[in-house]
């Protein structure tokens, strides 16, 4: 008669979904496990031993990460983020300028053009008016978005906001500038940031020409 023993590690799944996996660089599945040593006889797991570090595998590279990359947003949520913080930021902008047919215009198809929106219309700009009109609602859905972009990212949000100032003057009407330079505050921009910005933009474009949607 012998004995057949030894360890061998079972795991725990702690959770699964969707990640943003940084070797795959998109999003992807993966399994949230916790290994535990077992001691084995004749290979049946009979005895918990210490538990180890828990870890995110992607199940389409196999990579295994920390749990901290769950942190990380996936794509979709990053875009979904974005898309919150064009909504906020834009429609703050029409709330503190006050509401012109032409800046309406404007502001629904900048808005509808971003990504994460869908289709976007005036009685969904009358929402975000309402929900937005508050300074500092509108600043912390632009800075949690602003928290995830790239500098050149952050520009190309000031320009859309500048751009839409544009709707209510030919030359920038100052009438927004309190909101502006709040919610590019927000993007972690300075004013002379946004300056150069504004007078890149001025006279880099040609006349009328309000940029690429
Ligand atoms: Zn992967």
């Amino acid at each position: 008669m012998f004995i057949i023993w030894g360890w061998r590690a079972v795991m725990e799944v702690l959770g699964l979904g969707l990640f943003h996996c940084p070797t795959c660089q998109q999003d992807r599945e993966y399994r949230h496990v916790r290994p535990r040593r077992w001691f084995t006889l004749f290979f049946v797991p009979v005895i918990p031993l210490q538990r180890l570090e828990p870890f995110v595998e992607c199940t389409t590279c196999k990579g295994t990460y920390r749990e901290a990359v769950l942190e990380i947003p996936t794509t979709e949520q990053l875009e979904h983020q974005l898309g919150l913080a064009t909504r906020a930021a834009l429609a703050h902008v029409v709330a503190s300028a006050g509401s012109t047919p032409r800046a309406t215009e404007e502001a629904i198809r900048r808005i509808g053009a971003a990504p994460g929106v869908g289709t976007y219309d005036e009685a969904r700009l009358l929402v975000d008016i309402a929900a937005f009109t508050d300074r500092a609602t509108a600043q912390r859905y632009v800075a949690t978005a602003a928290r995830h972009l790239s500098p050149a990212g952050r520009e190309d949000f000031a320009r859309r906001l500048l751009g839409l100032a544009e709707a209510w003057g030919p030359d920038g009407a100052p009438v927004t500038d309190p909101p502006i330079d709040a919610l590019a505050a927000a993007l972690e921009l300075s004013p002379a940031h946004l300056a150069g910005i504004r007078q890149h933009a001025s006279t880099g474009s040609t006349g009328s020409t309000d940029g690429a949607a």
